[in-house]
């Protein structure tokens, strides 16, 4: 075991054993590497560089009660950077690199993986970047892929405190037929100055609305937005929202529960309606949301200072899984060991 202080770490970069690697070039895919190497060597006019050819992924490895440890749902993350890959014309990584890679990189920082009872975690970021050397707007026949990770605290110290959003129509995060849909480094480039101004203004987060009409709750900074309403989970449908692995598994869980389940268009006029609002992603599973203001019209909506009871049923359920405490029934976990 690694002698990092477990209990306090937070979401920042720890150097560990190694990362893994492929390179596409010549119309395949190399094997994965292994290295110490924290860094890569670029030529100054690599595409990804310039033009933002990239995508990546975000997933976790927990430490269960049972001391095992399991991979949250990679298969999804596998599937989606295969259409974020699509999406920007980029190599496109097998399910089964993207598996092996996340496997071995667990295997091989196993050290890292922080103990249960400290409920931090092991992040493991998968990435996909245009490498080939070149000036010109086109797309990139080569790529390299890899996988690194870093342990990461609890995402709340202090159990679960409900979060204060703010909507802002100063910046659209994406379009229709824009890349909102997968996981490209350019939707964060264009949600960086609102969420600076949202945090100035003491806000955790920016909700988006939708680029056209700004009407319909897109998304809740980088994770997807639910609202429960008269045994309903809520949540927006869109063709520029991320679809959150998180989001698809409370869905499947909000059923298990006996919930009713609507994805479909959401507008800002209703979220009035919400007896519990919440924000889910990886980082958190759920940030639950206290209140929101529409910095334009003035409206505020509060949902409290405690967690409602769907949501935290919903949050135990997920960690009760990620952490080997409940039945994996649905098969959502990988145990590396
Ligand atoms: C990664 C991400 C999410 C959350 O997805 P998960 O698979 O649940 O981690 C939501 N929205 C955006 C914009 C994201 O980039």
């Amino acid at each position: 075991m690694s002698t990092l202080d477990w209990n306090n770490i937070g979401f920042g970069y720890i150097k560990t054993n190694v990362n893994a690697r492929a390179y596409f070039a010549d119309g395949k895919w190399s094997e994965l590497e292994f290295t110490d190497d924290e860094y890569i060597k670029m030529h100054i006019s690599t595409t990804c560089l310039h033009y933002g050819l990239q995508c990546f992924e975000g997933l976790k490895a927990f430490r269960g009660e049972d001391g095992r440890v399991r991979l949250f749902r990679v298969d999804e993350n596998a599937k989606r950077m295969q259409a974020s890959a699509r999406k920007l014309c980029l190599p496109v990584p097998s399910v089964e690199m993207f598996v092996k890679a996340c496997r071995e990189v667990v295997e091989r920082n196993m050290e890292f993986v922080p103990p249960y009872e400290s409920g931090a975690s092991l992040y493991l970021r998968p990435l996909l970047l245009g490498s080939q050397i070149d000036l010109g707007v086109k797309a990139s026949p080569e790529a390299l892929f890899l996988v690194f990770c870093s342990p990461v605290g609890p995402y709340f110290k202090g159990g679960m405190a409900p979060i204060k959003v703010i909507i802002d129509r100063v910046q659209d995060r994406a379009a229709p037929r824009g890349t909102g849909d997968i996981k490209a480094g350019g939707n964060y480039a264009s949600s960086i100055l609102s969420g600076e101004k949202a945090h100035t203004l003491g806000y955790s987060n920016v909700m988006y609305l939708d680029a056209v009409e700004h009407k319909y709750i897109e998304e809740c900074g980088a994770a997807n937005f639910f609202g429960i309403k008269d045994g309903t989970y809520v949540t927006p449908k869109s063709p520029s929202i991320l679809p959150s692995v998180t989001n698809k598994s409370l869905r499947q869980l909000a059923q298990d529960m006996g919930l009713k389940v609507e994805e479909r268009p959401v507008a800002v006029d209703e979220l009035s309606s919400f007896s519990e609002a919440g924000a889910c992603g990886t980082a958190a599973v759920i940030s639950p949301i206290g209140s929101i203001l529409d910095i334009d019209t003035n409206e505020f909506i509060s949902y409290g200072d405690e967690v409602g009871p769907v949501s935290l049923e919903l949050y135990n359920r997920l960690r009760d899984i990620q952490y080997g405490r409940a039945e994996d029934v649905h098969g959502w976990t990988t145990i590396i060991e």
